[in-house]
């Protein structure tokens, strides 16, 4: 039996972002066009003879044990199915933290996957994705992955066809951003019909395969927050799009910015221009990835022993 899995826990973008209205009970009802990127944290899991969920990750400013989403995760199964062995896991994070790509939600999601590999629980990914749903709304499209609307409160998933590929430039500022806080300071009501990005337009354009459709539709309704606040990130947007990217944008509640190039020579050149920019100030963390297709960049995923 498998008693060691290595997993990758990928993260993901909004190509699109709305927020439609505030519900009487404080949640926001989003229409928000998801995507995973090839950028991702790396989990080992080991199965032990004795109880017990360990979590370890490398930096320490993220939770180690019962405050990591992927802690939790573990414990939902542990307790379900009354497992009298425990668990070891093993987060290399490279995803920013607290950055708008769904870090902890992907970790959490990768966690359900592996129990149900290790402990041979026979879950299907439908009966994963409604137990991921009460570690936090992002969590079931972090199991699905892919291109997907997301409606709701971010539970009600569409799959959609991929979006058509690029290569993707992602760039995290110095800053950090409380989701709470900016969907908090949202006024839903005061917003301009302009400010509303076309989400069923982007939905139309991936249908009909066309990132120039996509391109023109990017749009993050959560920017009317973050980027007066945070100054930085329409910094960086601009240097993005002064650099040779179609498109760039905001993801999530921030604060990483994300840059779509068509070309990989034209991403590779952002990519060396920002880490020098400011002598590295502007955006600490930079990465170069694409977007990720299901069945594509991820064959090497799921090695076990
Ligand atoms: P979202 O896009 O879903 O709003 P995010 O990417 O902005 O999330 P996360 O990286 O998930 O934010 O981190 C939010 C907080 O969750 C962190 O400050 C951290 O303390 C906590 N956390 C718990 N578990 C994890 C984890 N596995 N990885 C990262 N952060 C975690």
């Amino acid at each position: 039996m498998t008693e060691h899995l290595e997993l990758r826990a990928y993260g993901k973008i909004n190509l699109g972002l709305d927020v439609v209205r505030k519900r009487e009970d404080g949640y926001h009802e989003v229409r928000m066009i998801m995507q995973t990127v090839g950028l991702y944290d790396r989990i080992i899991m080991e199965r032990r003879n004795r109880p017990g969920i360990r979590v370890e990750t490398n930096l320490p400013y993220v939770p180690s044990g019962e405050g990591n989403l992927a802690w939790r995760a573990a414990k939902l199964l542990t307790d379900e199915f009354e497992l009298e062995n425990g668990v070891y896991i093993s987060i290399w994070k490279k995803i920013p933290v607290a950055g708008g790509m769904a870090g902890g939600s992907t970790d959490a999601a990768a966690v359900l996957v592996g129990m149900n590999r290790l402990f041979r629980l026979g879950l299907s990914k439908r009966a994963l994705m409604e137990r991921g749903v009460r570690l936090g709304a992002d969590v079931p499209y972090c199991i699905l992955r892919g291109t997907a609307l997301s409606e709701g409160i971010g539970e009600r998933l569409t799959p959609l066809p991929p979006a058509p590929d690029c290569c993707v430039l992602l760039a995290k500022p110095q800053i950090s951003v409380s989701t709470k806080a900016v969907y908090g300071n949202l006024k839903v009501d005061e917003l301009l019909p302009a400010q509303h990005p076309d989400i069923s337009g982007m939905e139309k354009a991936i249908r009909d395969g066309s990132l120039d459709g996509v391109l023109e539709r990017l749009g993050n309704v959560l920017e009317t927050v973050t980027i007066p606040a945070h100054p930085e990130i329409g910094r960086i947007k601009e240097f993005m799009l002064q650099n040779g990217a179609a498109g760039a944008l905001m993801s999530g509640s921030g604060p990483t910015v994300f840059g779509l190039f068509k070309g990989q020579e034209a991403a590779k050149a952002a990519f060396h221009a920002l880490r020098q920019a400011e002598e590295g100030r502007l955006a600490r963390q930079v990465y170069l990835t694409r977007l990720f297709r299901p069945g594509g960049n991820d064959r090497r995923e799921g090695r076990s022993r």
